[in-house]
């Protein structure tokens, strides 16, 4: 099969849909692979990197979308991008087209085979192409709330892991889901002091016995939310409720309660976040002040680290993308459910559910 990489053109988007180990991946195995000129630049891969793995290197978007069978990109398409999906063209990348209706019809009009990355999904309802996403998220949060402890930062000063004879900083994370697990690991391991809280006893007993009461855990009443928000220096915010807007779990009231210079990341500001005070902010202005703290609210956190998530992503997709390229995706959904949960679209009608029911669509 041809397969096909194009440039992201969203601003700040520096990610890539395949590693070039991905393409020597493809290569090795029999299909021919063409990449945009410079479409790994802001991941660390150059062309050259391409061409030695066995990528054929296209100067423009047009000739990669005219050619390939199959279209692996990381973002949805812009409007810019959206006359060149077509009928007879597999499109596999993150789309959302829930919350984007405009994409929605313009998936449908061209006739594309579109596959979310965000739909694909195992029988244990895991979403394999969405956790290496969290997984960053998480790890970051506790990155970026440990810079913004710093003073000249506006934070109250605290080291999080502090040293021997000085007290560390005390973590709330809220929601020990993907995201809230890697956060925790993170602050663990900076000798932060480090409490998960969740409604969901099964995830809070794993995550207690993995950790060997390293990291502790509280059931999330709002009493007890309130209490530890109260005593917290760094609050991390990763509830989900799948296809729901995130619930408020910290009041602007328990945030007058915290120690001035305490940091809140709201991981979960993609569904609406978890921080009555949170608004989405972006990574050159990622930070505002509530009651004297730092709200931290970057929509997409993994942008700013694309190394690392074009090689993770990759990862992820590159067992789908060699299924997708060797039996064609009839075959490969009849192979794999979880692959065919992924399917959005095809030829002009839409088929996930989901998706028909935010545009009131048939599906
Ligand atoms: P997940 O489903 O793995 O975990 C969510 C956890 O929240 C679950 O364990 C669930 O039991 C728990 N939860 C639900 N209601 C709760 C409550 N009232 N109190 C405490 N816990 C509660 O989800 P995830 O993959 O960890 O993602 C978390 C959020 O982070 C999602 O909104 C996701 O979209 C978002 N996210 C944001 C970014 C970003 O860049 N900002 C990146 C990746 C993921």
């Amino acid at each position: 099969m041809l397969i096909g990489v194009p440039r992201e053109i969203k601003t700040h988007e520096y990610r890539v849909g395949l590693t070039a180990a991905g393409v020597h991946e493809l290569a090795t195995a029999g299909h021919d692979v063409l990449v945009e000129h410079e479409a790994g630049r802001g991941a660390g891969i150059s062309d050259d990197d391409y061409r030695a793995a066995g990528a054929r290197i296209a100067t423009t978007a047009e000739e990669v979308w005219s050619r390939a069978e199959m279209i692996v990109k990381v973002k949805e398409p812009l409007p810019a991008e959206h006359h060149l999906m077509r009928e007879g063209q597999i499109l596999f990348t993150y789309l959302h087209l829930a919350a984007d209706e405009a994409l929605t019809r313009a998936v449908l009009a061209s006739g594309t085979t579109a596959i979310a990355y965000e739909t694909v999904q195992l029988e244990s309802r895991y979403l394999p192409l969405l956790a290496p996403m969290s997984a960053i998220a998480g790890r970051l949060a506790t990155q970026v709330a440990a810079y913004h402890l710093m003073a000249p930062l506006g934070g109250m000063g605290l080291l999080m892991g502090g040293v021997p004879s000085t007290r560390e900083a005390h973590v709330v994370v809220l929601g020990g889901g993907v995201v809230g697990e890697q956060a925790a690991l993170m602050a663990r391991g900076l000798h932060a002091n480090v409490t998960v809280m969740d409604v969901n006893l099964e995830r809070l007993s794993q995550i207690a016995t993995v950790h060997d009461g390293g990291i502790l855990t509280r059931y999330s009443t709002k009493l007890d939310v309130a209490e530890q928000i109260e005593q917290a220096d760094v609050v991390i915010g990763s509830v989900l409720i799948p296809g729901k807007r995130a619930p408020k779990l910290v009041t602007d009231e328990m945030v007058s309660t915290m120690k001035p210079g305490a940091v809140l990341v709201d991981v979960a500001i993609d569904q609406g976040g978890c921080f009555e005070g949170s608004r989405p902010t972006t990574h050159s202005d990622p930070t505002f002040e509530v009651h004297g703290t730092t709200f931290y609210c970057v929509a997409n956190m993994p942008g700013s680290v694309p190394v690392t998530a074009t090689a993770a992503l990759s990862s992820a997709t590159l067992p789908y993308i060699l299924r997708l390229a060797r039996s064609g995706w009839r075959q490969a959904f009849a192979e794999d459910p979880s692959l065919a949960r992924g399917l959005n679209a095809h030829g002009g009608k839409l088929t996930h559910a989901g998706v028909g029911e935010a545009h009131g669509i048939e599906a």
